[in-house]
């Protein structure tokens, strides 16, 4: 194992040694047939995660790039956008849309809670809205998003479905092919990152259309973008020796590694296993005193943000437990200082989790405060144990 510590902050995730064996292979030419092939492979893939029979892209950025790129290509100048938020990353939608001179409303949830489906059917009732962006889960809230209940409303209200995958692609199954209660409602476009669930460092902004999201962007004709053009990329994700802009050669190794790694393990595999971490870390961590922000049926999979009992203070905790080579975030905006994120996805396993629950115990004794990291590591293994069978 190359990693000395144990990353366990909502993104970057930890990279296993295969990952980062495939990211320093031999550089070569964006042109190479040898890089082509895989680059090829890397597209398939990820076609094959999505189960998508439209496009998908692949390119250096990040998440908010692929943001921007599901934005600009699918509404113009002073259409309409919708966006429900569970917290600060769906509420990054808001300056981003304007940013373009999109018209842009927002459901903002309390944090921690989902926006209540009652405003949202209210929204699209009053308003033709062109898209409505889904965070699936936020990063900052550890709130998941109900899909099940979110597209069939949103596709049926004539508006694409936008889903922010940054912290659930990979972990959670977002299968562009289903159908949600009607052929026509599927979703249109999922945009994500490298660096969550899939496992992989920080670098890539990777999107997926429909066709009908491809009309869409066909229908805007031109559009105040270069980079963030998806015409100006097609020509290469459907032959990648061609060029536009030069490819991150060695993420895209990594990256296609990340995926086979993805799809071995099968994705209602990967869904299970990050539901049961979840619900292990929280479990435990319960028994410290910590309060998750979002109620269990809202719970994210991928990560959660927890209140600190009493008298714990944020500083002091996350560095005494980097100390023990764990590494943990602060909570953001009004949480900052009384709660922390904890990431449990991606390449994490069960054995790194516990080891986490222990040591987040044993800081927790240092700075005073009475718990018992048995009943936490019982509780961690109760809830593993579940899944396993
Ligand atoms: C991390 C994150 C983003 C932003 O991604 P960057 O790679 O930091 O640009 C957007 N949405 C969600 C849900 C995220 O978790």
């Amino acid at each position: 194992m190359k990693n000395q510590e144990l990353l366990l902050v909502p993104g970057p995730t930890p990279v296993v040694d295969a990952i980062y064996d495939a990211l320093s292979s031999e550089t070569r030419g964006h042109t190479d047939p040898r890089f082509v092939e895989v680059f090829k492979n890397a597209l398939l893939q990820t076609k094959e995660l999505l189960k998508t029979d439209g496009e998908v892209f692949v390119v250096a950025g990040s998440g908010t790039l692929a943001m921007e790129m599901a934005i600009v290509n699918t509404v113009g100048r002073g259409e309409k956008l919708l966006v429900i938020s569970h917290g600060y990353f769906g509420d990054r939608f808001l300056p981003l849309a304007k940013a373009f001179g999109i018209e842009v409303d927002v459901l903002q949830a309390e944090w921690g809670k989902q926006v209540d489906l009652t405003l949202v059917e209210q929204k699209l009732a009053e308003t033709q809205y062109k898209a409505v962006t889904i965070t699936h889960a936020d990063t900052s809230t550890g709130v998941v998003s109900d899909l099940e209940q979110l597209v069939p409303l949103i596709k049926q209200s004539g508006a694409l479905v936008i889903l922010d995958g940054v912290v659930a692609t990979a972990a959670l199954d977002e299968n562009m092919s289903k159908s949600y209660g009607h052929p026509d409602n599927k979703i249109d476009i999922v945009l994500t990152g490298s660096q969550k669930a899939i496992g992989v460092p920080p670098g890539l902004a990777i999107i997926a259309f429909n066709q009908t999201a491809l009309e869409a962007r066909n229908e805007l004709g031109v559009i105040p973008a270069y980079y963030s053009d998806i015409h100006n990329w097609l020509p290469i994700m459907k032959d990648p020796s061609k060029y536009f802009a030069t490819p991150p050669v060695n993420m895209i190794y990594a990256y296609n590694e990340a995926l086979k790694i993805v799809l071995e393990e099968g994705i209602e595999q990967r869904e299970k296993r990050h539901v049961a971490f979840g619900r292990a870390v929280r479990s435990a961590l319960k028994t410290y005193g910590m309060t998750p922000l979002a109620a269990e049926e809202v719970a994210a999979p991928t990560l959660s943000c927890l209140s600190y009992p009493e008298g714990i203070d944020d500083i002091s905790f996350r560095t005494n437990l980097s100390k023990r080579g764990i590494i943990v975030a602060g909570a953001l905006a009004h949480l900052a200082g009384k709660a922390f994120r904890i990431g449990h996805m991606g390449n994490t396993t069960a054995s790194m989790l516990e080891h986490a629950v222990r040591e987040i115990g044993e800081v927790l004794q240092e700075l005073g405060k009475q718990v018992n990291i048995d009943e936490a590591i019982n509780k961690f293994k109760e809830e593993l144990a579940l899944f396993v069978n």
